[in-house]
């Protein structure tokens, strides 16, 4: 039997949730929620009282009155029967639309951002718990938890695309081939960089020879008069964060392995990220011209990696080639384009055009610059384009050879202008009717982004951690434990399970062996964690992410130093940090003597100012011979707070008399700093 939610009725009658319910209530026909569904019946007599009252009122056409009597009588049997349904269904179901938030999803289940957050990076996903994720992904998490999620009207991101209506399905009939977009992913130093330039030159064919190839992010490369487009990701960072975003716009990894080094940790990230993307891999053995190439042993580690080479049976390609010596490169990319056939590629070059920011910045002269790898339809020169909250009408754009074009079809990517800001890479961009709508879907977007980054501003962090728990804002303190040998672990948590107190929950959520990495920020983003590290680093990426979403890593070198820490931090008297500000310099001229006083300076400051609060560095021939505290500070007979660069004045050293001319007075202050 078809249901109907109450919120859905509500928006069929015109009116709110909230009013509907009250409505219903007074027909005796109560409901818990507004998620609570009705039978279709008990619906249509709802809709059929509805269309009486405004008949009433408005006089108009008779409708459904008839049938509304009679379903009554059956509704009264129904709604018990129901109401006990909605409780079980409506507890376990889940309505989102195409993407959902994971703290919201996490909020929606019940359950921390964290269990979320874990489950995903089973699933080879990282996101924080401020960064949305696609409905597939999201029912199966919810399923871990014995959730199931359902389409829903919803307002998210892409409600609103839908809302302005910028992207449809496309009728299979008006599908074309279109070139395979590839992404070269590896271990640092395997050869991706040395690849994608022996890609491109091998290509070169003899008109663009001589032409400079810009740099938009990606190159269209031309094999036996067939297009294939190669994606200049450095690593997968860019792969991630754009599936993060929801967005995929790879159809082929090609993945490096250096021929005498193997596999290495990079390598089975880029072959997780490719499988979590469900994106078929190519493996490039490089390096074969050096003498120390092994490539059974590579194919050996391959397989051990899942992935098995088609020379031992198994599906995946594997190519050697140099790109040093340009070997095996021909090979590599028919091969590339055997495997695009087999995908049969397809999307409509003529409607209006849906493409992928790949890559985006300002340029000095000619403002956002973004390019965009256009997925579907054809974008244009003079088209109004959307990306998040950045609008405009296409002013110019360029190909990968810095060429202006016109228009750019499926797979093609194009740096074009005209844009209000910078879009995100990772962002879909859409050409629009008309700059109304784009200024409307921009400024919906403005909203979503601004929502976020209060969310991001609100996590925890050791220095403001007391002032939450005095708020109340703050119950538990979740901290992510990284160290040197697995025996630190265990002695901190115990350590840190005794600073409990009634305000704060201390939960270590993760402890593990080794250098804090891009996962441990993303779990501890989530779970609004802190980390903290014991002779371990963060790595560069971890530290940029961490920075971007606001996540307090300390690392330490004693124990005792991070207890300290922590325990102060509850208490709420955690130190802030200072740093030395060097604010002036001055030459002592003369000392004079005076009584119940003692020595003091006439001096000339040569630098900055001197002020009477700030601490004084006595150097003599660039010795440190004293540093304290200012104990007066005079021009002529007047005690003053500073003096500034150029003039005279009288000070005097607190404790210390042996001032001499010629000395040097440097003044600095402590000033403090955000940790
Ligand atoms: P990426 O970090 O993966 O982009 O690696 P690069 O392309 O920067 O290459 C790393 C180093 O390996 C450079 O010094 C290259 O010159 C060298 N290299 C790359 N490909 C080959 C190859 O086929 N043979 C040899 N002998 N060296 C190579």
């Amino acid at each position: 039997m078809i249901k109907i939610r109450v919120y859905e009725l509500a928006k069929e009658l015109g009116m709110t949730s909230k009013d509907l319910m009250e409505k219903m209530e007074e027909l005796d026909l109560k409901v818990s929620s507004h998620m609570s569904s009705l039978e279709s019946e008990d619906a249509e007599m709802i809709k059929g009282l509805f269309e009486e009252e405004k008949e009433g009122k408005k006089e108009k056409k008779n409708s459904n009155k008839g049938k509304a009597m009679k379903v009554k009588n059956n509704s009264e049997n129904n709604r018990k029967k129901d109401k006990k349904q909605d409780n079980d269904k409506a507890d376990n179901i889940i309505e989102m639309g195409g993407t959902i938030i994971v703290k919201d999803l996490a909020d929606k289940i019940g359950i921390g951002a964290t269990q979320v957050i874990t489950k995903l990076i089973g699933l080879g996903v990282m996101a924080s718990q401020n960064q949305s994720i696609d409905f597939d992904t999201a029912s199966i998490v919810a399923d871990e938890f014995g959730f199931k999620v359902i389409m829903d009207k919803v307002e998210d991101e892409e409600d609103i695309e839908r809302e302005f209506d910028l992207d449809f399905e496309d009728d299979p009939k008006d599908l074309r081939p279109r070139p395979p977009v590839v992404t070269v992913m590896g271990h640092v130093d395997h050869g991706k960089t040395s690849l994608l330039d022996a890609i491109r030159k091998t290509s070169v064919t003899t008109q663009e020879a001589g032409g400079i190839t810009q740099h938009i992010g990606a190159s269209i490369v031309n094999v036996e008069g067939k297009k294939v487009v190669f994606l200049d990701t450095p690593g997968h960072e860019a792969f991630t964060s754009m599936r993060a975003r929801g967005t995929q716009v790879t159809d082929l990894a090609i993945l490096v392995v250096a021929a005498d080094d193997g596999v290495m940790p990079q390598t089975i990230e880029a072959i997780n990220h490719a499988k979590a993307a469900n994106v078929p891999i190519m493996v490039a053995i490089n390096k074969i011209d050096k003498p120390d190439a092994n490539i059974d042993r590579i194919r050996q580690d391959l397989a051990e990696h899942g992935l098995v080479p088609e020379e031992w049976g198994g599906d995946t390609i594997s190519v050697p080639v140099s790109a040093l010596k340009k070997e095996g490169i021909d090979e590599l990319l028919e091969m590339i384009l055997l495997v695009a056939e087999m995908q049969e590629l397809k999307a409509n070059p003529n409607r209006k055009a849906v493409g992928t920011v790949i890559e985006a910045q300002l340029d000095k002269g000619r403002g956002p610059v973004a390019t965009v790898l256009v997925q579907k339809g054809t974008l244009r020169v003079g088209d109004m384009v959307v990306s998040g909250s950045a609008s405009g009408r296409v002013r110019a754009m360029f190909d990968d050879k810095g060429k202006n074009v016109k228009k750019a079809g499926p797979s093609i990517p194009v740096a074009i202008l005209g844009l209000s800001e910078v879009p995100l890479s990772g962002d879909l961009l859409y050409a629009v009717e008309d700059e109304k709508t784009a200024r409307a879907y921009a400024n919906k977007n403005k909203e979503i982004v601004r929502e976020e980054q209060l969310r991001a501003s609100q996590k925890v962090s050791l220095d403001d951690l007391f002032e939450k728990i005095q708020l109340g804002e703050i119950k538990d303190l979740n901290i992510i434990i990284k160290t040197d040998v697995r025996g630190t672990i265990d002695a901190i948590r115990q350590s840190l399970e005794k600073l409990e107190n009634e305000e704060v929950k201390i939960n270590i959520i993760h402890g593990g062996v080794g250098g804090i990495t891009e996962s441990d920020v993303m779990l501890a983003s989530a779970s609004n964690a802190i980390i903290i590290g014991f002779n371990v680093r963060p790595t560069l990426n971890a530290l940029d992410i961490a920075k971007h979403e606001k996540v307090d890593v300390r690392t330490y070198r004693v124990i005792y130093d991070a207890i300290e820490d922590i325990k102060s931090a509850i208490k709420g008297m955690l130190e802030p940090e200072y740093v030395e500000e060097v604010i002036g310099r001055a030459q002592v001229r003369a000392t004079f003597r005076v009584p119940n006083v003692g020595v003091v300076a006439g001096i000339y400051v040569q630098q900055g100012k001197i002020t009477r609060n700030s601490i004084i560095r006595l150097l003599r021939d660039d010795i440190v011979i004293f540093e304290g505290k200012v104990s007066s500070l005079k021009r002529f007979k007047d005690d003053v707070r500073e003096i500034a660069s150029g003039y005279e004045g009288g000070l005097g050293l607190e404790n210390y008399n042996d001032i001499k001319e010629g000395d040097i007075l440097e003044a600095y202050i402590m000033k403090e700093v955000e940790r």
